[in-house]
């Protein structure tokens, strides 16, 4: 039985988790839970669960949480403090990291501090602190096993292979709803547009970097510190159909590939249950159903934050998390209607430009680059809502 803590269990991922969790109770007990502002989806996560501990990011909310838990035993705390508390709860042999953005940084780093395994879906951590991370796990003997879809299937595609027999890893994408649109319609597509993803259903932040494709890019990010592969041995391919998660070639011209109906549970019950398998109800793949497989070289001009993405992660040191806190921002200023779909990659490289990199030694430093880049990207934001600028 894998005792496991979930820290954005509300989530997209989160709520897969559980579903897995739900369908083999044999084999995984969930001990803590964390969520943030859905209080009443969490109270009814800790009823079905009944975890030890959960934690919600703002303290404030506790009361109202209790609330909803009349007359149910468990421990509920709040804030940063609280999170690291439900990675590092007593028990937990593996962490589900699914908190969205930046805010996952912390508390994941705790649980590899207490030695405890990840199952990271938060991409955020490794792209602001990818060095650091990749410190700890080594330091601390932890596992990571990746959760983003693309990244296990190039990790079920490196098994048994030695790495100096990579020649490159080719991470699918399926291009998002704006794959074909005309590049003049861009100006004007919609929030609704933006959230209207062609294969996947996800969170809303990930679905505007999905339409954006900065996904895509804190992916290549994500695959440098995962696989300690350099930027120039991965490359992106548009396969528009999702089937095919991820490609690893090799030096004898052989590439091994990953290929399932796209559906998060697959990847989730893999770090959950690695080495083994468990069933998760994803429909199998019947390829004499399929109409084709194609593949295409993404376009910079229609994805210019899929080359930023790779700029951040050439200049390196602190860029890399200035870029992802200037996306976070952007991401919310588009969801609240504050600037345009094409005003996302603008603000964000302006943020990149009015920024030096530099190293980052501590935990702490990566959040203050953050800082950085949240509060200078929000100045940008406002010069160009009064339409000052871009
Ligand atoms: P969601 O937005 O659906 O869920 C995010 C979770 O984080 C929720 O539980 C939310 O709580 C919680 N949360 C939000 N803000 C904070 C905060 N400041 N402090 C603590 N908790 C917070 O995101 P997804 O599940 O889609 O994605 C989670 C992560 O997994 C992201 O990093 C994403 O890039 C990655 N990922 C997601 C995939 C997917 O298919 N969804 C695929 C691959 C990777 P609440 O809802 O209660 O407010």
């Amino acid at each position: 039985m894998k005792q496991i803590a979930i820290l954005g269990s509300t989530g997209s991922i989160g709520v897969s988790t559980l579903e897995i969790v739900a369908a083999h109770p044999d084999k995984f007990r969930v001990v803590s839970l964390s969520g943030a502002k859905n209080l009443e989806l969490l109270a009814r996560q800790i009823r079905q669960f009944r975890p030890k501990l959960a934690a919600v990011a703002d303290p404030a909310d506790i009361p109202q949480l209790k609330e909803l838990l009349a007359g149910v035993e468990v421990e509920l705390t709040g804030g940063v403090e609280g999170l690291c508390a439900v990675a590092t709860a007593p028990g937990v042999q593996m962490v589900v990291a699914a908190i969205v953005g930046a805010a996952g940084l912390v508390p994941t780093a705790a649980a590899i501090q207490a030695g405890i395994d990840v199952a990271l879906a938060n991409k955020e951590t490794l792209v602001t602190a990818g060095h650091l991370f990749m410190n700890l796990v080594e330091q601390h003997k932890v596992k990571l096993y990746p959760v983003d879809s693309e990244h296990s299937a190039i990790f079920q595609s490196i098994e048994g292979h030695r790495s100096q027999d990579i020649t490159k890893i080719i991470l699918t994408a399926s291009g998002g709803p704006f794959r074909e649109t005309p590049l003049e319609k861009l100006q004007s597509v919609t929030i609704q547009d933006a959230l209207n993803h062609p294969n996947w259903s996800m969170g809303r932040k990930i679905t505007i970097d999905s339409a954006t494709m900065m996904n895509k890019g804190l992916e290549v990010i994500e695959a440098r510190w995962l696989f300690d592969a350099p930027p120039e041995k991965i490359s992106v391919n548009i396969h528009p159909q999702s089937i095919i998660h991820s490609m690893v070639e090799y030096i004898d011209g052989c590439v091994i590939a990953q290929l399932g109906t796209p559906d998060m549970k697959a990847p989730i019950a893999y770090a959950l249950s690695y080495p083994g398998r468990v069933s998760t109800g994803v429909k199998p793949l019947d390829l004499t159903e399929l109409s084709g497989l194609t593949f295409s070289k993404p376009d910079l001009e229609r994805f210019p934050c899929l080359g930023l993405a790779y700029r951040a992660l050439g200049e390196g040191e602190s860029m890399p998390a200035v870029m992802n806190a200037a996306n976070e921002v952007a991401v919310e200023s588009f969801l609240d209607g504050r600037i345009s779909y094409l005003q996302i990659a603008r603000l964000i490289e302006k943020t990149m430009d009015a920024h030096q990199a530099h190293r980052l030694g501590s935990i702490e430093e990566v959040l203050e680059a953050d800082r950085w880049g949240r509060a200078t990207a929000r100045d940008i934001c406002t010069t160009l809502q009064t339409g000052r600028c871009l």
